[in-house]
């Protein structure tokens, strides 16, 4: 007998739909077709679509250390109602995430927490090259390589721990992502710009130009083509970048990218709007380079949507001095319905959706097959869909500590009606529900092609 029977409902992947039930057992998807047989659980899916749980590759929950701007407890509340059943949590947490000891001390601290299934980041530094094998171990995603500034100031390292990183990990078979921004040119900007009185939000933009991310993406693909590691850009923001991206892959480098769902929907007219809200690193970009992400989107040289869900306190989030506000912004709950929007007017196929907010982020790091779609043996993580449904973004009913988005008053057509992580309602109608339940993920570590 099956534990949960799922019927009446459209299952997507990024193959195409199809109308069938879908039958889970020891919350793993065990049969999808028609006359199931019996089950202890019935949803009814009748005239909804269900979608495989959204993985979203770039979290900040803040936690330890910075747990006034956000938890892993609110943090991933806001992801399970969202839709979203697996986070990857990025390391820049106080204190930041660079020894296998703070890797299970993270862990620690933040699985009794977690409403989602979970994978923890650990950091590359310039000294902790003797750790990196030994947080893998302990069952680290990958590692996060901050090549410029961004909060928590972790110091960037120099060329030759990159490499040095790069072939410990393809060694280790794990991905290595990347913020790609070549950080003594743009703290050379910044200088510049502040010496010249520059305060207002925009200074932000022009302190971190397109070739400041084309560089980085260059010398990092150039050091992981030699290294034969998986390198992932982070966040790639600008036109510039994603022709460094392409030209990468066509010669051979294993290198993927996200661009966050920020940068795909806000331009940089919400400086005037909505001021050091938007301030984000990489920063929101002038429309032509949108438009450049939704082009790499259509011709698939762009591989996950993620949010770079970052929360702040609403205190330091009010900050008029643009050297002095903080970057980034909550973004993890309302991901599903602006990508339903978008597929609404038209812009994104329900199939890409799911190509680039579940099975692509699980390719990336390694997660699949246990994450990432609905296939035979695959955790049941899925999200009942309303295509239908509108609704208006109101920070009032998101789930962060601190809930205040540059998306208020948005109108979204489609929303998640109910979110289930291995056969188990965690989240229906904009409420968690149940306890804590997430788990560790870890990931199926895929090595370099030995000649
Ligand atoms: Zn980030």
């Amino acid at each position: 007998m099956l534990d949960m029977l799922v019927s009446g409902g459209t299952i997507v992947s990024p193959r195409g739909r199809v109308r069938a039930d879908l039958g889970v057992k020891n919350g793993r998807v065990v049969s999808v077709g028609e006359d199931l047989g019996e089950a202890r659980e019935h949803v009814d899916a009748a005239g909804l679509h269900v979608l495989p749980g959204l993985i979203d590759v770039h979290v900040h929950f803040r936690d330890p250390g910075m747990t006034a701007k956000e938890d892993f407890g609110s943090g991933s509340t806001a992801a399970a109602v969202g839709g979203v059943t697996t986070v990857f949590d990025m390391p820049n947490t106080d204190p930041p995430v660079s020894t296998a000891e703070r890797w299970r001390a993270k862990y620690e601290v933040v699985a009794p927490k977690a409403r989602v299934d979970f994978g923890l980041y650990g950091v590359v530094t310039q000294d902790n090259g003797a750790e990196l094998t030994a947080m893998a171990d302990e069952g680290a995603m990958g590692f996060k390589l901050f090549m410029g500034q961004t909060t928590g100031d972790n110091p960037c390292p120099d060329d030759g721990v990159i490499f040095a990183a790069f072939r410990t990990a393809a060694t280790l078979g794990l991905t290595i992502g990347a913020h790609a921004e070549n950080n003594a040119v743009l703290q050379l900007l910044k200088r510049e710009l502040r010496a010249a009185g520059r305060t207002d939000p925009r200074a932000h933009l022009e302190s971190r130009p397109a070739f400041i991310e084309a560089e980085a993406v260059s010398r990092a693909a150039t050091l992981a083509a030699a290294a034969g590691n998986h390198l992932h850009i982070h966040h790639l923001s600008t036109r510039e970048g994603l022709q460094r991206v392409v030209q990468a892959r066509a010669l051979g480098t294993r290198i993927s990218c996200e661009a966050l769902i920020g940068h795909l929907l806000l331009d940089d007219a919400a400086y005037e709007s909505q001021g050091n809200l938007v301030q984000l690193n990489p920063p929101i970009r002038p429309a032509e380079h949108v438009q450049a992400l939704w082009e790499g989107i259509a011709a698939r040289t762009i591989d996950c949507i993620a949010t770079d869900h970052a929360p702040h306190t609403g205190e330091e989030q009010a900050c008029t001095d643009v050297w002095s506000a903080v970057g980034g912004f909550i973004g993890v709950e309302t991901l599903l319905p602006l990508l339903l929007t978008q597929v609404a007017a038209g812009r994104l196929e329900l199939e890409q959706l799911v190509q680039l907010t579940s099975a692509g982020p699980a390719a990336i790091y390694g997660a699949s097959p246990q994450k990432g779609s609905l296939d035979l043996g695959a955790d049941a993580d899925f999200v009942l869909v309303d295509t239908q449904r509108t609704a208006v973004i109101s920070g009032q009913q998101l789930h962060s500590a601190h809930p205040v988005t540059p998306y208020e008053g948005w109108q979204a057509t489609g929303m998640p009606v109910a979110t289930y992580l291995r056969g188990q309602c965690v989240a229906r109608d904009g409420v968690p529900v149940g306890d804590p339940r997430g788990r560790l993920v870890k990931p199926r570590r895929v090595h370099r092609a030995t000649a």
